[in-house]
């Protein structure tokens, strides 16, 4: 057996920047995440040949103040948190410090604009591989406040990372749309546009495609999103826990914002093979399957059949809902995973139990019936 050593940093670097980052989707869901936490109201994101060329994000966040701008590009450097406790009230997507760090030592190059409201102008800065800044220039690029980063050849340092993604081209922007609609649902306020760019970079062929503009509700994102048709039969609901009933003085508060197809909806225009099973903690995306919450999906699925009188196995499809459960972070562990999408919930009973009361308060009480006893 071969004796066992320290990896060089080199080495153990690159092996965690690909788990952080895996193909031309989780480059903009970084880059989303850190605009969103920047409290973006307008975040484009920009394909160059389909993300293979380049991706860029733009924003029109806080911007970075000038002694941040060292430290973005370094691993296990954030803004976000000061130590672990921190995790205890985090209210960002990000706090590990390490995805513009991944980026660029994925990437042929990674490049950063940004302004704060109190710089008279923006500057661009250039990192190397290791996200340290090589060069600098000021830029006319923002006027207000804001970041722009472009990624430049994504996975030139990773060779099957770069096959994968001339192998997936055809799939990446549809990724970028359907993470566009999981972002944009849980943020309505936020204007999201996608633009790609064809063969030959700024100078090639435009293709704008807006995704959603700025809504003043989710269900108004939906309706842009999937349609009036769909909106139009949807119920939107709040329901807080009620602490008068709370035994504890320091439980902890719960609150479920769903969307839910409305008793008398049609399931023609409802149900559906495609997963559209929208559900958040805090607005943020979560992988209910991993995140061991795929009974959340069953009971909707259940109730709404049976407030159809349908056979619980008379369709396969299931139907389209969002939920939002807002909470303190103590309730859930997002540190699980690289990409963050799955959770680790405390009072796991809990919360099936308010979502039960939810879905009590859109399809009536639901009793089930007692099992028939056996004649004598
Ligand atoms: P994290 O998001 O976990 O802090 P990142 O590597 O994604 O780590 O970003 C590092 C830091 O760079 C952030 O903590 C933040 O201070 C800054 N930053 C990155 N992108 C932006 C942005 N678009 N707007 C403002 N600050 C940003
Ligand atoms: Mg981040």
């Amino acid at each position: 057996m071969a004796s066992i050593q320290s990896l060089d940093s080199h080495t153990a670097r690159r092996i965690h920047s690909g788990q952080v980052i895996t193909n031309i989707e989780s480059i903009a869901k970084e880059l989303v995440e850190n605009a969103l936490d920047a409290k973006a109201t307008s975040i484009e994101i920009k394909l160059m040949d389909d993300g293979l060329e380049a991706i860029e994000v733009i924003d029109n966040g806080s911007g970075i103040s000038q002694e941040n701008r060292a430290m973005v590009g370094k691993k296990h450097c954030t803004s976000k948190i000061a130590c672990f406790e921190d995790l205890e009230k985090l209210d960002t997507f990000g706090f590990r410090g390490e995805a513009v760090n991944a980026i660029c030592d994925m990437a042929k190059a990674l490049s950063l604009t940004t302004k704060t409201l109190a710089d008279p102008i923006a500057k661009m800065y250039h990192f190397d591989s290791q996200g340290i800044i090589t060069r600098e220039a000021s830029s006319a690029a923002i006027s207000s406040s804001g970041t722009a980063v472009c990624v430049d050849r994504p996975f030139y340092n990773l060779a099957v990372r770069r096959q994968l993604a001339i192998k997936e081209r055809a799939l990446t922007v549809k990724r970028i749309q359907d993470l566009v609609t999981r972002y944009g649902l849980s943020h309505p306020q936020v204007r999201f546009l996608c633009r790609q760019i064809l063969h030959g970079g700024s100078a090639g062929v435009k293709v704008p495609s807006l995704i959603k503009p700025t809504t003043a509700t989710t269900l108004d994102t939906i309706r842009y999103v999937f349609g009036n048709r769909l909106a139009s039969m949807l119920v939107d609901k709040v329901i807080v826990e009620n602490f008068d009933q709370q035994l504890d003085s320091d439980d902890i508060p719960l609150t479920l914002h769903g969307i839910l197809p409305a008793q008398d909806s049609d399931p023609t225009c409802v149900l559906s093979f495609t997963d559209r099973a929208f559900l958040y903690i805090n607005q943020r995306p979560i992988n209910y399957a991993k995140s061991d919450l795929r009974e959340i999906t069953t009971m909707v699925k259940r109730r709404y059949k049976q407030a159809l009188r349908m056979e619980e196995d008379e369709s396969r499809k299931a139907p389209f809902f969002y939920l939002d459960i807002q909470t303190s972070s103590l309730e859930f562990d997002v540190n699980v995973e690289p990409d963050k999408s799955v959770v680790f919930i405390h009072h796991k009973e809990r919360l099936l139990a308010m979502v039960s009361r939810l879905l009590d308060e859109v399809y009536g009480s639901f009793f089930t019936l007692p099992a028939s006893q056996p004649t004598s």
